[in-house]
C-alpha cells in the first residue's frame, strides 16, 4: 500500500496534477491490509522511536542501512500524519492516536482511492515473465486465468507469518521465485518457545513476571556460551514461554534449533536481587521471620506458582519447616530454593509454527538489490517489507521497514516505468 501511494504520488510530480502512471495493487485475500488489523494487539504499533539498522536482522548490512537512513522514524511519523493520523507514543512505540489498527489501514485505504489506485483483491498471483523491457504478470481470479502488462513491478508478498490471516493458497515468495529471485531458509521470529521440562510448565501456565533472561548455545562437547540477554515480562504458557522477551530472542533459537544446536535458557525470576547481597539477605530474612516453613518463608518474594516448581526441582516441600536449630542447613536450604530462582535453567526444543509467529526470518537474498531496492540484475524489479530478507526486533521496527521499503520501492518503480515509456518514446501524458 506505501509502494502504491508513493508510485502515485511520483507519477503526479512528474505530471503535475493527473497521473500518468496506473498502478495495480493485485491481493490474494478479500481486502488488502488485512495483517495490519492483528497488529499490536489490534493497536498497531506502527514505529519506534529508536530506528536503526542493529534492531534488525539481514544479509546485506549496506543496503538495509541505505533503506532506514532515508526513511527514519520522523519520515514515518511524517507519511502518517501527510495522510490525517495522529499519533501517541508509549515507551518509544508508537500507535494510531484513536489506538485501533483499523486507523492505520483506513488512512492508507483513503490516500490509495484520493490517488485513483486500481485495487483487484482475491486474486492469487502466481507467475511473472519478462517481456518487452516489462513484465508479464500472471495471476487467477477464481477459476479465471488472467494476465496484465506492467513497466516495473513490486513485490510486497509478505511472509506467510501470521498466516492465520491468509489465503491459504498463498505463497509469499512464489512469484519472486518464477523470476529467479534468490531465498534464504526461513525461520519463525517474535514467536513464542517450546521447552524440555513441561512438566514444569503445566503448573506454571498463565504466570507473568518480570525476569532477565539469558541465551546460551551448547555445541556438541556441551560448552555453554553466553549469547544475549533480555530483560521484561515473561509469559508462561503450558509448553513454554512466550512473551516480548522471548520474541527477541526466538529468531535466533530457531536458526540454532535448525543448525541443531542445544539452546538453554535461564530464566531469573528476581532480576532485582544483587548476588552479592544474596547471603546478607537469607541471613537477614532468617533472622526476622524464625520458624516458618519454606512456603511462608517464600512468601511476598516469589509468585506462589515459580515457588512451587522451584521447591520441586531442589526436592523440597512448601510444608518443610526451615531447621531452627542449624543455621548452616536452614542457609542451604533457603539459598537453594534462592538459586534456583535466579538461575531457573530450561532446554528450549522448538520455536512455534511460522504461522502462528508475528514474523518470518529470511526471504529474498536482500544483496540481490540495490540501495533503492531495484533488483540488480533485473531491471524494474523491485521488492519491499517482509517478503526480503529483514526481520526486526518487537516494537514497531518491522511495520517501520514495511513502509518504509515500500515509499522507496513504489517511488523508484514509478520513475523506471515512466522512464522505460519515455525511452521506448511513449508519452506518459498520453
Ligand atoms: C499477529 C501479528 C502482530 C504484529 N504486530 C506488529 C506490530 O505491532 N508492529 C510491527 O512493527 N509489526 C508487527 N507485526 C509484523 C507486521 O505485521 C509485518 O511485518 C508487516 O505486515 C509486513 O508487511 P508486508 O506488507 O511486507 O507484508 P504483509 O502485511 O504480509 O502483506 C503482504 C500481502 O501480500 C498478499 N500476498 C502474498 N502473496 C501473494 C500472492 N502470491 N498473490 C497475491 N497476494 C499475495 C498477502 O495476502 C498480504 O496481504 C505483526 C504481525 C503479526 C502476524
Amino acid at each position: 500500500m506505501t509502494a502504491a501511494i508513493a508510485a502515485l504520488e511520483e507519477a503526479q510530480i512528474y505530471n503535475g496534477t493527473a497521473a500518468p502512471g496506473r498502478v495495480l495493487l493485485l491481493e490474494s485475500n478479500d481486502r488488502v491490509g488485512k495483517k495490519i488489523l492483528a497488529t499490536g494487539n489490534g493497536k498497531c504499533n506502527f514505529t519506534h522511536e529508536k530506528i536503526s539498522g542493529v534492531s534488525y536482522h539481514t544479509d546485506d548490512r549496506t543496503v538495509l542501512e541505505a533503506v532506514i537512513s532515508g526513511f527514519p522514524t520522523e519520515a514515518v511519523l511524517h507519511f502518517f500524519e501527510r495522510l490525517g493520523m495522529l499519533y501517541r507514543e508509549k515507551n518509544g512505540y508508537f500507535y494510531p492516536l484513536p489506538e485501533t489498527a483499523s486507523t492505520v489501514l483506513d488512512v492508507l485505504r483513503l490516500r490509495l482511492s484520493e490517488l485513483g489506485c486500481e485495487i483487484s483483491c482475491g486474486v492469487l498471483v502466481y507467475g511473472f515473465e519478462n517481456k518487452s523491457g516489462g513484465f508479464q504478470i500472471c495471476f487467477a481470479e477464481g477459476e479465471k486465468k488472467r494476465l496484465v502488462y506492467a513497466e516495473s513491478v513490486i513485490l510486497a508478498t509478505g511472509s506467510r507469518a501470521g498466516g492465520f490471516l491468509q489465503n491459504k493458497n498463498t505463497d509469499p515468495l512464489g512469484p519472486a521465485k518464477c523470476l529467479g529471485l534468490r531465498s534464504t531458509a526461513l525461520y519463525p521470529s517474535l514467536a513464542k518457545c517450546i521447552c524440555r521440562e513441561d512438566f514444569y510448565y503445566r503448573q506454571l501456565a498463565g504466570v507473568r513476571s518480570q525476569v532477565r533472561l539469558k541465551l546460551y548455545g551448547e555445541d556438541q562437547a556441551a560448552v555453554r556460551k553466553f549469547l544475549r540477554q533480555e530483560e521484561g515480562e515473561l509469559q508462561l504458557t503450558k509448553e513454554g514461554i512466550s512473551g516480548i522477551v522471548v520474541f527477541q530472542l526466538s529468531g535466533k533459537i530457531a536458526e540454532m534449533l535448525s543448525e541443531k544446536r542445544r539452546v538453554i535458557v535461564e530464566i531469573n525470576f528476581l532480576p532485582e536481587f544483587s548476588e552479592g547481597e544474596l547471603s546478607g539477605w537469607i541471613e537477614e530474612r532468617l533472622s526476622m521471620l524464625p520458624g516458618r516453613c519454606l512456603k511462608d518463608f517464600f512468601l511476598g518474594v516469589l509468585h506462589k506458582k515459580v515457588l512451587d516448581v522451584c521447591l520441586q526441582a531442589e526436592g523440597l516441600k512448601g510444608t518443610q519447616e526451615i531447621p531452627r536449630g542449624d543455621r548452616g542447613k536452614s542457609f542451604r536450604m533457603v539459598s537453594s530454593v534462592m538459586e534456583r530462582a535466579l538461575h531457573f535453567t530450561t532446554e528450549v526444543t522448538g520455536v512455534s509454527d511460522i504461522r502462528q509467529a508475528q514474523v518470518c526470518r529470511g526471504g529474498l537474498v536482500l544483496s540481490q538489490f540495490d540501495t533503492k531496492l531495484e533488483c540488480r540484475k533485473l531491471a524494474g524489479c523491485f521488492a519491499c517489507g517482509e517478503v526480503l530478507n529483514v526481520d526486526g526486533e518487537c516494537g514497531g521496527y518491522n511495520l517501520h521497514f514495511a513502509w518504509g521499503s515500500g515509499l522507496l520501492a513504489g517511488r523508484e518503480a514509478m520513475k523506471r516505468a515512466l522512464k522505460n515509456r519515455r525511452r521506448r518514446g511513449i508519452d506518459g501524458r498520453e
